[in-house]
């Protein structure tokens, strides 16, 4: 397992870490300042018709992109909708693209508004995936599916752990060149049985590794994610098993926190990624 003390070099701050309170450009300096080597954008940050300028601004603060957040939920209530969730996401690949960003993370969509049919809309993501075929080869970026916690799976994600993500990699790759991978998302996975085995099978699969905290009284499943070393999680162990795979990709800290650390001055957030990156992961 890699040592990261120094070596934030192999950090990356994926920018909700953040709160999305400030533009790219300025993000970037912070990051590249406090010494990290990558950063992971989101959408909202980048103006998908001119990406060039946010590409620019990101090399050169001297960072390279992790990846590129995150796909449009590929669940709607008709064709129509589910044909622009394709289209968006189409759009997302090529800028991920123009930015430097090997993957676009994939958060897949939970049910769509008024349905009960979880097979049906697994379905339908999977055929949404598939569509972005042609645009994967084309450009080189790899969608990165991310399972997130069952608690998520009516109204985010009907994608839930590893061993599913593994199965529906294999079902859209079926022996062509892999254009679909894995996020490994320790609030995601942290509390499944199958952790250990499951990355084992994923192997090269595992194309990033977010890493935040389970506080074990969060107030909110969704935006009260804990710093690491705050909560729950074997950070350590979490990457040693997603590093024994081959693994070399940054080490990304993504964390939600509406009442905690987005409240707080951006350059104190990152000195404690810093530290924490280095002390319990
Ligand atoms: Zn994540």
């Amino acid at each position: 397992m890699r040592d990261l003390a120094g070596r934030l070099d192999l950090c990356c701050i994926n920018t909700a870490t953040l709160g999305h309170r400030e533009p790219i450009e300025r993000i970037a300096e912070r990051v590249a300042r406090a010494g990290f080597g990558w950063l992971s954008p989101w959408r909202q940050e980048i103006d998908e018709a001119h990406p060039q300028r946010a590409g620019a601004a990101i090399r050169g603060a001297g960072l390279k992109v992790g990846g590129y957040c995150r796909t449009t939920y590929f669940t709607a209530d008709d064709a129509v909708g589910r044909r622009a969730a394709i289209d968006s996401n189409r759009r997302a690949v090529e800028v991920a693209a123009e930015l430097g960003a090997p993957l676009f993370v994939a958060v897949c969509g939970g049910l769509a508004p008024g349905s009960t049919d979880v097979n049906a809309d697994r379905r339908h993501i999977l055929d949404g995936l598939a569509a972005l075929v042609p645009t994967l080869r084309a450009t080189g970026v790899r969608i990165a599916l991310e399972p997130l916690h069952p608690f998520y799976a009516a109204d985010r994600s009907l994608l839930s752990t590893i061993a599913q993500a593994i199965d529906w990699c294999e079902l859209l790759d079926d022996g062509g060149p892999p254009c679909f991978g894995i996020a490994v998302d320790a609030y995601h996975v942290w509390w499944d049985p199958a952790l250990e085995a499951s990355i084992e099978r994923a192997g090269t699969r595992v194309l990033a590794l977010h890493v935040c905290d389970w506080l074990r009284q969060t107030r909110d499943p969704l935006l009260d994610r804990g710093m690491m070393g705050d909560g729950v999680v074997d950070l350590r162990a979490l990457r040693r098993h997603v590093e024994a795979t081959g693994f070399t990709g940054p080490v990304e800290v993504e964390i939600f926190s509406k009442a905690d650390w987005w409240q707080r001055d951006p350059d104190e957030v990152l000195a404690v990624c810093a530290g924490r990156l280095q002390r319990c992961c």
